[in-house]
């Protein structure tokens, strides 16, 4: 008999792995199949290829076949591969992040191993069973039951529920029958109905009928710009849409889902973490009802699984609105994916492998795939602009609000000269406080940003300068007035207030700047009537407060709403006159090439937060550094200034999109020991790429959790081939990892940081 070998992918980060399988039967690539790595662990593995190489070592066979068929599609084993090649990590590492872990169980033993494998819901269902084949079995069968009242009933109440003799083939769940356990019990004895398990998910969605929804009629500029995207895709996969907040981008998808779905296709909305759990998602559920798959990071193991294998089963027309992790779902049939606020950083992941940017892997999904794929945005990334300015992706721009909206009037505020002229009250210019009390008094809505969260930033002894410091991070420690504590927002790490300075004695160590927390109590202390919640991290610990907080300001229950980054995404509050944002400085001082593009962009997103629909939107900015060219852009809605800006920075260093990066990180408890090891490696890198080398050097937070970070930065210049660094880099990490001392040290690479 022919040897055959497969190749599985185990959620580890290493393998793919070679066993020996049954040549009789061999499992289809994509099958998952039980497997035990030496004598350790037992896990699901995913069949990868189906070969006859016998390798040089010994092979074990594989274990049971677990799934009836692929749990992977073709595309989808082809994204997990270019995601891989891409961002320099193992097929492993990308199914331990990309598939649901209630459908990878492992386990030490085989009983542990069975306690955590998945099993779909199931509910019983009711048929006749092998007495009853037809009417002439049925007569028979109700002879039978002359005496058994309750039996007969429920046996003209099964077939009553079908149109004649559809009945014998006909089903229905057990619980629909209405029939008491006992009566189905004699029933199947008797060999009148059987009784089975089904399970619940996979089911085929109902077709989809346009003339069941209702989508909003667009405004002309909305129709022309919807035209324009289609247009484009004529000729490209991929289109940018430029669009203003308010202008009613999301109307425009409605329309775009609704052609998508009614030709059997199925559509990805992908969009920020924090944007799901809000406003949005009714908005989309309002219109196309349960069809709409929702799946992000809150949902549960049990639902993502079940989700997982509903779109497995699925031939297409599913709407599925999804985080960064939804690429990864079975796409039936894929015909569009929207990428809403494109310019997200939180499409890219940082931690942990696969480091992938979700934008971008839609973008190459969808030219591979022929799908369409439309990026969208108030504030596009640079790289997308430049994509679509070049001709690379279609472009199209919406430069108005919808209805009566118009964009907030922005006045930038100097806070420095505020200070010293007694015009700033806590931590508020006048030019904002002014403003907060008219539009408190006409009766609108105000919302404040500040991108700290807690009391006080930072705890300082006025005397010898002592700073509060996290013992096992190199940050300062935030006061947290709620909980009386100082607390570490790297690790977690919490310890109380010092009544005394340890270094030097001096009582009562100062508290330095301010968070989300301070402001909130500002506001009450200086507008004791307004009514004031605060949205970050530390008040919407669940979903459940956080959209509590949210309805309330929507319903104009609260006046007043401070908040984090938390409150820049997907909202839309019609009763919102002013926005303030507190420290601009804290956005523009981010020691990073991206920190204006950032500033820029958040700080757009904020503003356009007001008059969203009745055009008094006005904003104020607080800075000491008013005359910031990023701050000049925000005000005049200057995207492509600020863009000019930028590129011409870039260009000189040879930052994206004039190159690519990729950022070499090391960890290591021993500071000296993992810096050491870094200076090889990058001696190393010198020797293959010249001055395209950065550092290595210790970033923003070189500390975090006792673990001691160095990096190294390899900069490719556009028009070499970036691939063939990739490898060389690869190869060179190899001999690192075979070092005979510095292989203690973890090292990962992360292509394109964000
Ligand atoms: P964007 O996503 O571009 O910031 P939205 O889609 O949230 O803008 O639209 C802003 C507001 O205008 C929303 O309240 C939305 O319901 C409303 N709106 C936009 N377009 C229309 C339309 N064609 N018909 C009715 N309301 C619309
Ligand atoms: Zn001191
Ligand atoms: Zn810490």
């Amino acid at each position: 008999m022919e040897e055959l070998f497969a190749d599985i992918v185990v959620p580890v980060s290493r393998g793919p792995f070679t066993f020996s399988i049954d040549g009789s039967d061999p499992p289809s690539p994509g099958t998952g199949v039980e497997v035990r790595l030496g004598r350790g662990r037992i896990y699901m593995g995913i069949v990868w290829r189906v070969h006859d190489e016998r390798p040089a070592f010994p092979t074990k066979p594989v274990g049971r076949v677990m799934t009836q068929g692929a749990i992977l599609t073709p595309r989808q084993m082809e994204l997990w591969e270019w995601v891989a090649r891409y961002y320099m990590c193992t097929l492993g590492d990308v199914m331990r992040f990309a598939m649901p872990a209630a459908l990878k169980p492992s386990g030490r033993s085989e009983d542990e191993f069975a306690r955590d494998e998945y099993r779909p819901a199931t509910i019983r269902y009711v048929a006749f069973g092998d007495a009853v084949p037809d009417c002439a079995g049925l007569n028979a069968a109700l002879d039978g039951l002359k005496r058994s009242r309750a039996q007969a009933a429920v046996v003209h109440r099964f077939f009553a529920r079908f149109e004649g003799e559809e009945a014998f083939a006909g089903e229905m769940p057990v619980a629909e029958l209405g029939v008491s356990a006992q009566v189905l019990a004699r029933l199947a004895e008797k060999g009148i109905f059987k009784i089975y398990e089904k399970e619940t998910v996979g089911g085929a969605v109902v077709p989809f009928d346009p003339a069941a929804v209702s989508l909003a009629e667009l405004s002309d500029a909305q129709r022309r710009a919807l035209d324009g995207v289609n247009e484009q895709f004529a000729e490209r996969g991929c289109v940018l849409l430029h669009g203003v907040t308010g202008s009613g981008k999301t109307e425009i998808y409605m329309h775009m889902i609704a052609d998508e779905l009614a030709g059997g296709r199925s559509v990805l909305y992908m969009m920020p973490e924090i944007a799901m759990t809000s406003q949005l998602v009714e908005r989309i559920r309002a219109v196309f009802g349960e069809r709409v798959v929702v799946y992000h990071s809150k949902l549960g193991d049990r639902m993502r699984a079940e989700v997982y294998r509903r779109l497995l089963a699925s031939e297409g027309g599913e709407l599925i609105v999804g985080v960064r992790s939804s690429i990864f779902l079975p796409l039936p049939r894929l015909g569009l994916v929207i990428v809403d606020e494109e310019h997200d950083q939180s499409y890219k992941q940082a931690e942990p492998a696969p480091r992938y940017n979700a934008r971008d892997c839609a973008v190459w999904m969808s030219s591979r795939w022929e799908a369409h794929c439309l990026l969208a945005s108030a504030t596009p990334s640079i790289e997308s602009y430049v994509n679509a300015r070049g001709g690379k992706y279609g472009f199209v721009r919406l430069d108005e609000r919808y209805g009566e909206g118009r964009l907030p009037a922005v006045v930038i505020s100097d806070s420095l000269r505020a200070l010293k002229r007694g015009e700033r009250k806590f931590h508020f210019d006048k030019a904002l406080s002014d403003r907060m009390c008219r539009t408190l008094a006409e009766g609108r809505q105000v919302m404040l940003f500040q991108n700290r969260r807690g009391f006080a930033p930072w705890i300082e002894c006025s005397q010898c300068g002592w700073v509060a410091r996290c013992p096992r991070c190199s940050v300062t420690l935030t006061y947290h007035k709620k909980g009386d504590r100082l607390v570490c927002h790297m690790c977690g790490y919490a310890g109380r207030l010092p009544l005394v300075c340890p270094e030097c004695g001096t009582p009562a160590p100062a508290m330095k700047g301010f968070g989300t927390e301070k402001v909130e109590e500002d506001v009450s202390a200086m507008f004791p009537e307004a009514r004031v919640s605060r949205l970050d991290r530390d008040t919407a610990s669940s979903l459940g407060r956080y959209e509590r907080i949210v309805s309330e300001f929507a319903r104009g229950e609260t006046d007043v709403l401070v908040g984090t980054q938390m409150i820049t995404k997907g909202f839309d509050f019609p009763r919102l006159g002013l926005v303030g944002i507190l420290n601009a400085d804290n956005l523009l001082n981010y020691p990073d090439f991206r920190a204006s593009e950032r500033a820029f962009q958040t700080m757009t997103q904020v503003v356009g937060r007001a008059g969203r629909s009745d055009g008094g939107g006005q904003a104020v900015i607080q800075t000491m550094q008013p005359d910031h060219p990023v701050i000049r852009q925000v005000q005049t809605a200057d995207y492509t200034g600020m863009v000019d800006t930028q590129l011409a920075e870039r260009s000189v260093f040879g930052y994206p999109p004039y190159g690519k990066l990729i950022t070499v990180t090391l960890r290591h408890r021993d500071p000296v020991f993992v810096e050491q090891a870094a200076s090889w490696l990058a001696a190393g890198m010198r020797r293959m790429f010249g001055d395209r080398v950065y550092g290595p050097h210790t970033p923003v937070v070189e500390k975090i959790g006792d673990e001691n970070y160095f990096e190294i930065l390899l900069k490719i210049e556009n028009g070499r081939s970036f691939a063939a660094a990739k490898e060389t880099l690869i190869a060179l990490l190899e001999t690192f990892s075979a070092h005979k001392e510095y292989r203690k040290v973890f090292v990962y690479c992360d292509v394109d940081p964000q």
